[in-house]
Formats: structure tokens, C-alpha cells, sequence
């Protein structure tokens, strides 16, 4: 058994870690967790701390920790077939399984799901369908896709380029050319203080059309969204946006990818956040909550009437040249098929409404009216507290100050794990969809704690 010293320095080390301050983390100035379990909503380290994990990993572990039926499935499915590929119409039962609950479940409209392995090469796929369609249509010049700032779509270069926030951009010659950004749906950022909510929707929608009108319709292929902003700050719609968003691209014959890597499976509260806001996606991106990430797996889930148009390319031009060696890898399968049951049978997508409600108000009771508070939002067991150095003049503190990554410093200090969004300073909660009221108190109590300790 390695000493905890020992770990301590090959992390230090020898392991690159994703989203990582590289220098401050080699030098032993940044911290280091060494995650050793976790049950329900917990996890556990290995210097004996439990903590409570409302940020459920990163949005993921939606189904909370331990959960045993999802383990033996796994292992059940690595003793019967750990892998064959499912190329030229290969499969195994469990990925043939999961694709058919993945479409009792999705929207209405949708024709078939691929399997990816992360969100990144969901969007990825879903964005190389889109191009391949207009190609199949002769319309080679329609390939553009616009996508919001503040969006996050996941950090390879096309998705790097679709992710609308600087850090995932700077240095990395991001974003391609290919792509284009506009306004977010941030209320509480709006322009202008007097804007009425629908006013704010009418600007967005304006923005939208000068950004289409600039580029030409006849160049842009889709635009991509998050139903709920997640990344860039957990941000619900303002009312009436979504419709009215689709309005425009309906008639600019533009598709709409969802990207559901959040929100997909339960987390506001519906199976999907398309249903929730009115959305009809050509396309919608998935990951996360599909296999609660016991194993890593995506799902590009494609609409009949982009559907029929990549059938049709494959007859005319033969074999799609896209896969991966694991694409619908049967480990991902099972853990899939496992977690969707575990989902239906505790009851997980109706939990996720109420419980989240009940996070969501508490939240606001508790820290609505504070001074360094701009706002607290949130939908479905999705919830944000934005702090601001002035509430009334909506005055941001200076991002050097650190101010949400020094409240959620003093939460884990207190047992409890939130995210200091990257951009902003945003304590975002997005806890396993299986929280209790008495979990959500609690996270509640220490949020209050530890904003009273750093803003007083
Ligand atoms: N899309 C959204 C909405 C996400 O939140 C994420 C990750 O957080 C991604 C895509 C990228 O997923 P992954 O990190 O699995 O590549």
C-alpha cells in the first residue's frame, strides 16, 4: 500500500491534470485531493475527510456514489464481453439495450443515438453530421456554426472554438474560423438595468439576427446551445427565449443542436431540458447523466430529418467514415443501462424537481438578500449564487480578488464541495439528483457560513 507521501509526490510529479494551474500544482502551491470513495452524496479522501459533494463530480454522478447495481453490472459485462468494436453493424446487447432506452426517453422527433465517450466528442460528431447533411443537401458553403458566449461545449478544437469563455480560448489559437458567437441569455448581465426581461429576450433575438444577417444565412449551418447555461455560470433562460430563438432559425433554415450534457437524463427535473423549455432540436449532444459517469460514454442523438438525410449520403457515397474503437464500448453500455433503471426506479428525475425547488428557495431565503449577493438562480437541482462587489450598481468584483474561489475555499473547509465557476465569481451547486432536504440544509447552512466569513 503506497503511504500517502508517496502518492502526494508522483502526483506532483508525474500526472498532468486537466484544467489545472500546472506550475503552481508541480511547485505543491495548489491543493491536491487524493479521492479514496464515496457513498450517496459523499465522498472520501485520503486524509479521512467526508465530504458533501454537492457539485456531484463535475455534474455527473448524478445517481450519487457506490451504487452497487451499477458496479455489478460493470463487472458482469467485463466478465461476459469487455469489449468488440461496433463497426459495420457489429454490437452488444447492452449497447443495443441503451439505444433503445435512450430513445423512450429522448424528444419526440429523434431517430437514432451514436455512442461517443465524452461530451467533447459528442459535440464533435454531432458538428461533423451537420456539415456531412449540408454536403448531402449541395450545400457546401451552409457550415458555419454560431454558438453563445459563456457557452461551454467542451475543450477540443471544434469544441473548444463552440465553448464561449476565454480560458478555453486564450493561447490556443480558439476559436476557429468556423465558428461564431453570440449574446448569452444572461438576465442578470443584460445591457441595461431597465430592460424588462422580454426586452432582454428581444435584444438577444436581435443579436442573433444581426450576427446571421452579417454572415448570411447561406453560410451557417447550426447553432448549438445549452438548454441552462452550465459552465459559464449556470444561467436559466430568461422566459420566452427559447421559443422565440427557434423562431429565427426555423426561418433561416438553421438546425439546433441541444447540448444536453448537463441537463440530459433528469437534472432539471424532466428527462431532458429540451422538453422543459420547448426546444426542437435537430440534434441533441449527451453524456454525463447517461451512465452517472460510472464509465465514460456519450450519445450524439440525431432527428429524423437529419437522419434521413445521412441515410440517404450513405447510399449515394457508401460507408459514413466516422467511429471510434470505442464507440458504444459494452462497459459504458451496461453502466448506462443500469444507471437509466436505477434512475426510473428511485424516482431520481422527480427528486430532481423537488428536491431542487427546495434547494433553490432555501438558497434565496437564505442569501437573497445579502449585500454582495447579485442573485441566486437556478432550475431543477441546478443552483448559482453570484456574488458582486456592489448589488445595486450590479458592480463585479475584480476577478484577481478570487472572491468566489475564497467563499467555496471556506466551504470545503466546513465539509461541503461547491464550484467557483470559471468565469465570474459564481458558487455553483449541482448536486447528485438523489440529495435529501436534510442534505440540502446542510449545504445551504455552510454556503451561508461561508460567504458571512469571507464578505462579511
Ligand atoms: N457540453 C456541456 C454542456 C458540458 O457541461 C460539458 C462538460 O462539462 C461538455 C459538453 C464536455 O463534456 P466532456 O468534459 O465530457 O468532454
Amino acid at each position: 500500500m503506497l503511504t500517502n507521501d508517496e502518492l502526494a509526490r508522483w502526483d506532483r510529479e508525474s500526472f498532468f491534470h486537466p484544467s489545472t494551474h500546472l506550475g503552481q500544482f508541480a511547485r505543491g502551491e495548489a491543493p491536491q485531493r487524493i479521492v479514496t470513495g464515496g457513498e450517496g452524496c459523499y465522498i472520501t479522501d485520503r486524509d479521512g475527510n467526508r465530504l458533501l459533494d454537492a457539485f456531484a463530480g463535475l455534474y455527473c454522478v448524478n445517481v450519487g456514489y457506490g451504487r452497487p447495481e451499477i458496479a455489478q453490472a460493470i463487472a458482469d459485462q467485463a466478465h461476459q464481453l469487455a469489449y468488440y468494436h461496433a463497426y459495420a453493424g457489429h454490437g452488444s446487447e447492452a449497447a443495443i439495450t441503451l439505444a433503445q432506452m435512450v430513445m423512450d426517453r429522448a424528444p419526440q422527433g429523434m431517430a437514432r443515438v451514436y455512442f461517443g465517450l465524452s461530451g467533447s466528442d459528442a459535440n464533435e460528431t454531432n458538428i461533423k453530421l451537420v456539415w456531412y447533411y449540408n454536403n448531402i443537401l449541395g450545400r457546401p458553403k451552409k457550415k458555419k456554426i454560431i454558438s453563445r458566449w459563456r457557452g461551454y461545449h467542451g475543450s477540443g478544437l471544434m469544441t473548444g472554438s463552440l465553448t464561449g469563455l476565454q480560458l478555453f480560448h486564450a493561447k490556443f489559437d480558439l476559436p476557429l474560423d468556423q465558428v461564431i458567437h453570440t449574446e448569452a441569455p444572461y438576465y442578470f448581465r443584460r445591457p441595461d438595468a431597465a430592460m424588462s426581461e422580454s426586452d432582454f429576450v428581444g435584444h438577444c433575438v436581435a443579436q442573433l439576427e444581426a450576427l446571421i444577417a452579417e454572415h448570411g444565412a447561406d453560410t451557417i449551418a447550426a447553432f448549438i446551445g445549452e438548454p441552462v447555461l452550465g459552465t459559464g455560470g449556470i444561467v436559466p433562460p430568461p422566459a420566452g427565449y427559447w421559443p422565440a430563438i427557434q423562431e429565427v432559425l426555423d426561418r433561416h433554415d438553421i438546425l439546433l443542436i441541444a447540448d444536453e450534457v448537463v441537463t440530459g437524463f433528469g437534472r432539471l427535473g424532466t428527462m431532458f431540458g429540451s422538453d422543459h423549455y420547448g426546444m426542437r432540436p435537430d440534434l441533441i449532444t449527451s453524456a454525463k447523466g447517461l451512465t452517472s459517469a460510472y464509465a465514460p460514454l456519450s450519445a450524439s442523438i440525431v432527428g429524423q430529418r437529419v437522419w434521413d438525410v445521412l441515410a440517404r449520403g450513405t447510399d449515394e457515397n457508401g460507408v459514413m467514415g466516422h467511429g471510434w474503437t470505442y464507440s458504444a464500448h459494452p462497459i459504458g453500455a451496461a453502466a448506462g443501462v443500469a444507471n437509466l433503471k436505477l434512475i426510473d426506479s428511485l424516482g431520481l428525475v422527480g427528486n430532481a424537481g423537488t428536491v431542487g425547488a427546495y434547494l433553490n428557495d432555501r438558497m434565496q431565503a437564505a442569501l437573497g438578500d445579502h449585500p454582495h449577493v447579485g442573485e441566486v438562480r437556478g432550475e431543477g437541482m441546478l443552483c448559482a449564487v453570484e456574488l458582486v462587489a456592489d448589488r445595486d450598481a450590479r458592480r463585479f468584483f475584480d476577478a484577481s480578488e478570487g472572491t468566489g474561489a475564497k467563499v467555496v475555499a471556506a466551504m470545503l473547509k466546513r465539509g461541503v464541495i461547491a464550484r467557483a465557476m470559471p468565469q465570474g465569481d459564481i458558487l455553483g451547486f449541482a448536486p447528485p439528483l438523489c440529495l435529501t432536504r436534510e442534505e440540502a440544509d446542510r449545504i445551504v447552512a455552510v454556503t451561508t457560513e461561508a460567504v458571512a466569513e469571507v464578505l462579511g
